[in-house]
């Protein structure tokens, strides 16, 4: 087991009004299991990914990750965590937009204080592996939407996590752009063998997904089969 949540729920207060963004949710993944979460906006998908990835905590629950109950790790751990077992894809890609295609992949590996010859191998491979051999000094600015979210792949991957969330990495594609985005991350995956956790609209990540469960007003209904 990978990941496991039980009756996980994240309350948000707006004024006077408390609400529950995500309310019990019980899940457990395996590893190696490529989920698909879909659900309406606003129904708590990105709450649920964002808590998942250890960005926020839960109001209550447990949140086991890899065999460890994360809810009370401290920033230190909840950092280390993110950085050694978990990567990260935005719909909008959140790149570093002062930074060059490989200073942003290099960028966790940085931080990990590896050395330089070993950052800028890695770093180099795996852009060459996603396609972006020849774009590897450009800034953001200068990529497509689909050459960002390649960007954003190498450096979620750049860790060699066990646990890949993607929140809606195809919302900001094309169909032909999505469908390759894809791919990759289903092909990087099973290479790593990545458990991933998907949140998409996009009738094509339900493909790659060898689980499907739907979120409706912060709860999790039945399993899609
Ligand atoms: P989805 O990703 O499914 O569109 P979200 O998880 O982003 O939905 O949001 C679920 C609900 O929680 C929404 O009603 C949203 O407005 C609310 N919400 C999200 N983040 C916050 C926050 N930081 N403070 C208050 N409300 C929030
Ligand atoms: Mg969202």
């Amino acid at each position: 087991m990978i990941v496991s949540l039980k009756k996980i729920t994240k309350e948000y207060i707006q004024g006077t009004f408390r609400f529950n963004a995500v309310e019990n949710i019980d899940l457990k993944v395996e590893k190696g299991e490529f989920l698909s979460i879909s659900g309406p906006s606003g129904s708590g998908k990105s709450t649920l990914l964002n808590l998942i990835g250890c960005i926020d905590s839960p109001t209550s629950g447990e949140i086991i990750i890899n065999g460890k109950n994360v809810v009370n790790f401290h920033d230190r751990e909840l950092s280390k965590m993110r950085r050694e077992e978990i990567g990260f894809v935005h719909q909008f890609f959140n790149l570093m937009p002062t930074m060059s295609a490989i200073e942003n992949v290099s960028l966790p590996l940085v931080l990990a204080g590896k050395n330089k010859k070993e950052i800028e191998k890695k770093s180099g491979d795996l852009l060459i592996k996603v396609g972006l051999e020849n774009r590897m000094n450009f800034l953001p600015q200068q990529l497509s939407g689909g050459e960002m979210q390649r960007v954003a792949i190498a450096r979620a991957f750049i860790n060699s996590p066990s646990l890949l969330l993607a929140d809606e990495p195809t919302g900001n594609l094309d169909s032909n752009r999505g469908k390759e985005i894809l791919e990759l991350i289903s092909n990087l995956s099973k290479e790593g063998h990545v458990t991933v956790l998907m949140v998409s609209h996009d009738p094509m990540a339900l493909f790659s997904a060898s689980r499907r469960v739907e979120i409706r007003d912060g709860r999790l209904g039945e399993e899609v089969s």
